[in-house]
């Protein structure tokens, strides 16, 4: 079915064809649809279906021309990113038409958000806890809604949004559209649901139960003690081209990217603790390749279009099985292959079972050739100043201000990786001049060199084989 179908006006057309979408996905051909009847909808729907076009086209549609005065549309996300990607979906959708699209996002100065603020937006797309504020203080105006969407209402619950969300609904007019897209509808949610949306016509596209058949994923057992050299000894085995290692925690992520960069990887960290600016560097750099490894949580790297990861690693066994499916597909995408290894300890052979009831198949088990699986725990390392602690603090690294206050800094950004085949490992040969090294540490172990983040990275030292197996 194309997507004329719809009877969407041609500017949006032209903008869908921009975007190179031949066909709509399921989601799109139940949603756009009903968001065009002007009734509410509640959605049960993952991101990876395309449920942002879902809502975003026949809300474009609905708008018609720009009219100044006040906020039309308002898109509440859980996530910087998620908003960020979302208000950059809708200026895509909508570059054919007049209208305007604001973007609010905790992280960014107060002050200078407020004044940024565009008079006359037609569609705000926000996070929750800055739009409170924004509009305690008079500077968002939501008298001339018509369309209010919530979005990832689980996450949002997850993340104890929730009272803030009910409390920005209640600051809507009472006659509006509400969108409520979630990727589960347990209890707990049609109460929120009852909550905002009124008669609404309901879609149910159903949980995403599958892993694409483009990801060839492996299970690896390991004891907890010797987890983490069995990441390095993964990621010295493998070809890859760029890796996100998920950790269930924010400490567990920063502990994982400082060691991993110890060991002299170039990494970078996504968590919901990191400032704007540091978040939007690290996916900035491990999109452009400057970073090899992200380290994230799921929180932060949830519905993330990052489209060129060769491979991921769950550090830690994900808490539910959607978002095992949903961390698996992050590689994979766009009809490359990708390789998805979890690893796991005896005491998440239960939850290994629930991923596996859940997608309905048995994942390979896998022992790694060549690791020794009865080592001695690695030993604490000496930390700055000869401390010695077990896992390593990430702010034990130099720090490198920079003008949107990201102060990462990577060791062993473009090193030449050991690889046991020369010929997978071309040699660089035409690195980068490296700027100059900051002055030494106390007790650094190797040499840091600290490349600018937006130094490109270019000529990698290895090449990605499709499907990276192990060596
Ligand atoms: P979303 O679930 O909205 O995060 O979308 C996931 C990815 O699917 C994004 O990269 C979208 O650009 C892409 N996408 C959305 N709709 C379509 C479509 N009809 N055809 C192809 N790709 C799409």
């Amino acid at each position: 079915m194309p997507f004329s179908r719809f009877g969407l006006y041609s500017s949006i057309l032209r903008a869908v064809q921009a975007k190179g979408y031949a066909e709509p996905t399921p989601v799109q051909v139940e949603t756009i649809p009903a968001v065009l009847t002007g009734r509410d909808v509640i959605a049960s729907a993952q991101t990876g279906t395309g449920k942002t076009a879902a809502f975003a086209l026949p809300i474009i549609n609905r708008l018609g021309p720009h009219r100044a005065g006040g906020a039309r549309v308002l898109v509440l996300e859980p996530t910087r990113e998620l908003a960020q990607q979302v208000a950059d979906a809708f200026r895509e959708f909508a570059q054919f038409t007049d209208l305007h699209v604001d973007l609010i996002q905790g992280g960014v100065g107060y002050g200078k958000q407020r004044s940024a603020l565009v008079d006359g937006a037609d569609i705000v797309v926000a996070t929750v806890g800055r739009l409170l504020e924004l509009i305690d203080d008079h500077a968002v105006k939501l008298d001339q809604l018509q369309v209010l969407v919530l979005d990832e209402v689980d996450r949002m619950l997850d993340m104890g949004f929730i009272d803030d969300v009910k409390a920005i609904v209640g600051r809507c007019p009472h006659k509006r559209q509400t969108l409520f897209f979630s990727a589960t509808i347990p209890g707990t949610i049609e109460e929120v649901a009852r909550f905002a949306v009124r008669d609404p016509i309901r879609i149910s596209i159903g949980r995403v139960r599958t892993v694409p058949a483009s990801v060839k994923h492996e299970m690896y057992p390991v004891s907890a003690a010797l987890k983490f050299p069995l990441l390095l000894a993964l990621l010295e085995k493998t070809e890859y081209r760029s890796v996100i290692v998920f950790t269930r925690t924010k400490e567990g992520a920063d502990g994982i990217v400082a060691r991993i960069k110890r060991a002299g990887h170039s990494a970078t960290v996504l968590h919901g603790d990191r400032s704007s600016g540091q978040r939007k560097a690290s996916l900035a750099g491990f999109k452009d390749g400057y970073y090899e490894i992200l380290v994230a949580t799921d929180i932060a790297a949830r519905g993330l279009d990052l489209s060129e990861v060769s491979h991921v690693i769950n550090y830690d066994i994900p808490m539910t099985p959607d978002d095992y499916v949903h961390r698996v597909g992050r590689t994979g995408r766009a009809a490359a292959s990708g390789d998805a290894f979890t690893l796991y300890t005896p005491r998440e052979t239960g939850a290994v079972q629930g991923i596996e009831r859940f997608i309905r198949a048995e994942v390979p088990k896998r022992k790694l050739e060549s690791f020794d699986y009865n080592a001695a725990p690695p030993r604490p390392e000496p930390e700055e100043g000869g401390v010695l602690t077990t896992a390593p603090r990430a702010q034990a690294q130099p720090k490198r201000p920079s003008d949107d206050g990201w102060h990462e800094t990577t060791v062993g950004a473009g090193k030449k990786k050991k690889r046991p085949v020369a010929a997978a490992a071309p040699a660089q040969p035409n690195s980068p001049p490296r700027p100059k090294q900051k002055p030494k540490q106390k007790q650094t172990q190797k040499k840091e060199p600290n490349r600018g983040f937006l130094a490109p990275k270019k000529g990698k030292s290895f090449a990605h084989r499709k499907g990276g197996q192990h060596r």
